[in-house]
């Protein structure tokens, strides 16, 4: 089984304090090692965690506020440091180039590390990676901000026993799950018969936003959600002005969309006790649910199981 978690580097939002570091995640997801949102520390806070510079293959910014993107620096020159052999693509609102470009050449530095940017134009956006697709949906704040969803298709899991009643091995297993059926000495097997249904695993990343279509486009049916929640519902007002989201607000959202596991994050500095956001979450949500920590690994829940038919 391959690895599929998110490592927390940082849940502090706009300025961190002495428990929490600027926000910064790592997804690891089969083949891909994927950082969103590298806030100031993201360098620093890697060392403290599994995850090398050397293994990322992706960086995903939501916006261009400090927070979210201050850790750009560190980060891209380490890779040129650690002299990283593959290329690592790199995508955020198209609209922030101009920032990207001073983030990424703030100091001088030997460039040996290949960045492929590949900024995200429009809402909808979609990447194709091995493993699934990358799609990107505009968010309510205000600058331009896209969250990001990472959906692995539907597929099928044989049945070693099945197979093996029916004589069927090697190669031909391939051709079974790439055509869907199989003629043997004029019997045909389908992949039906032989097989079970494997729903596709779902990962979303919601950060910043007030509430909007993008939310619930990036949280549905997620396996894992990882959502800010800057505030509490005391502070709902100031939290709809200047574009968050309280924790009972990303909690319905998790519940609407179907989410499996929750995580909450971003904290805002003026709420020292992290508690308030569990209970608050809590009452509008009954799944797993997760008060980010930073250095913490949360893993994605186990493979939905296939509903009959
Ligand atoms: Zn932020």
């Amino acid at each position: 089984m391959s690895m599929r978690e998110l490592v927390v580097l940082g849940t502090a939002s706009q300025a961190p304090t002495r428990q929490r570091n600027h926000n910064g995640y790592v997804l690891r997801w089969d083949d891909e090692v994927i950082l969103f949102d590298p806030g100031e520390g993201s360098q620093r806070q890697l060392l403290h965690t599994t995850v090398t510079a050397t293994d990322l293959t992706r960086i995903c910014v939501t916006h261009f506020h400090g927070d979210h993107c201050l850790g750009l620096p560190g980060t891209i020159q380490r890779l040129s440091l650690d002299r990283v052999a593959h290329p690592v693509a790199v995508h955020f609102p198209s609209g922030g180039a101009e920032y990207f470009a001073r983030l990424r050449y703030a100091t001088s530095f030997y460039e040996t590390a290949e960045l492929r940017v590949e900024p995200i134009e429009a809402d909808g956006q979609r990447i194709a990676l091995r493993c699934g697709t990358l799609e990107a949906r505009r968010l309510r704040h205000p600058i331009e901000t896209y969250g990001y969803r990472l959906v692995e298709p539907d597929g099928h899991r044989m049945l070693p026993e099945k197979l093996a009643a029916y004589g069927i091995a090697g190669p031909a297993v391939g051709e079974l799950i790439r055509v869907g059926h199989l003629d043997l000495d004029g019997r045909r097997v389908t992949r039906a018969e032989v097989s079970v249904p494997r729903p596709g695993q779902r990962f979303a990343f919601v950060m910043d936003t007030g509430l909007c279509d993008g939310v619930y486009a990036l949280a549905e049916h997620a396996d894992l959600l990882v959502i800010e929640s800057t505030f509490l519902e005391s502070e709902a007002a100031l939290a709809a002005e200047v574009g968050h989201l309280t924790a009972a607000q990303a909690a319905r959202v998790a519940t609407e969309s179907g989410v499996r596991r929750l995580v909450l994050t971003h904290f805002s500095q003026r709420y020292p006790d992290p508690r308030r956001f569990h209970d608050e979450a809590r009452a509008h949500f009954d799944g797993d649910l997760i008060i980010a920590e930073d250095l913490t690994t949360v893993q994605l829940p186990p493979r939905r199981v296939a509903s009959a038919g």
